[in-house]
């Protein structure tokens, strides 16, 4: 979750996908409550992102994102699990948006499941996420990240105590939630098969919070227009298929 700053507020977000060693990046930009493709970008990685030394293939999507003349001024995390938040580091000039709960739960749990290099990193611009108590779409609360009504986060805890969900509107018919690790697929919300039992075990902190909060995304996905995107889901990823495919 990356939103481009441009002064005074922010103006565009990006979107990043990587298959195989392929980047593509979609920067789009608000407009009256939803949100227009501004331009989008793609490039071949000379290290693979799956066996590639982490480090060095940051350092590559980096250097392609500069090179696009794209920078990061604020990032708005997921949850605090490693393979959401290890690319921070990346961008140091960035504001990195977190609420205080997650924070602390970065601080205090263990690894694999979080980096506490990351979470007690001095030089990562960390800045408290707060949600207001205005509902939205079956929440309780909400934050509207550029005021307008076209990237909203909403509340999701029990996969980690401030896991959060992005609602990207692309129009007032069509949005999509962007649901992080809260489902690992979207069938789990449909048909309330749930993770199975020792990922639950191992990467979901609280399981009454997760079950509600599935609950609560059913119902959203239930919702004429709402596309659940999970991080890990590859049935959803094939089916909306690569820019500009998931636009049509
Ligand atoms: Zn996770």
């Amino acid at each position: 979750m990356i939103s481009i700053r441009k002064k005074p507020i922010p103006t565009t977000a990006l979107g990043l996908a990587l298959h195989g060693s392929r980047l593509d990046g979609v920067l789009v930009k608000r407009s009256n409550g939803s949100m227009q493709v501004l331009k989008s970008f793609s490039a071949t990685l000379t290290l693979s992102p799956l066996t590639g030394d982490a480090e060095l293939v940051g350092r590559e999507i980096r250097n392609h994102l500069d090179q696009a003349g794209i920078r990061i001024s604020q990032i708005y995390l997921s949850h605090g699990h490693w393979d959401h938040l290890s690319g921070v580091r990346d961008f140091p000039e960035a504001t990195v948006h977190l609420p205080d709960s997650e924070r602390r739960y970065l601080q205090t749990d263990r690894p694999p499941r979080v980096l506490p290099s990351i979470g007690q990193d001095p030089a990562i611009r960390w800045q408290t996420l707060h949600f207001d108590a205005t509902p939205y779409r079956g929440f309780s609360h909400s934050h509207d990240v550029f005021g307008d009504g076209s990237v909203v986060l909403v509340p999701t805890p029990g996969h980690t105590p401030g896991a959060t969900a992005m609602y990207v509107n692309l129009s007032t018919e069509h949005r999509l939630l962007l649901v992080g690790d809260a489902v690992w697929r979207v069938r789990e919300a449909q048909d309330s098969s749930r993770k199975a039992w020792p990922v639950r075990w191992f990467a979901d902190q609280d399981r009454s919070q997760t079950d509600a909060t599935i609950q609560r995304i059913a119902a959203a996905m239930a919702e004429p227009g709402t596309i659940v995107i999970p991080t890990h889901d590859l049935e959803v990823q094939q089916k909306l298929g690569f820019f500009p495919a998931w636009i049509k």
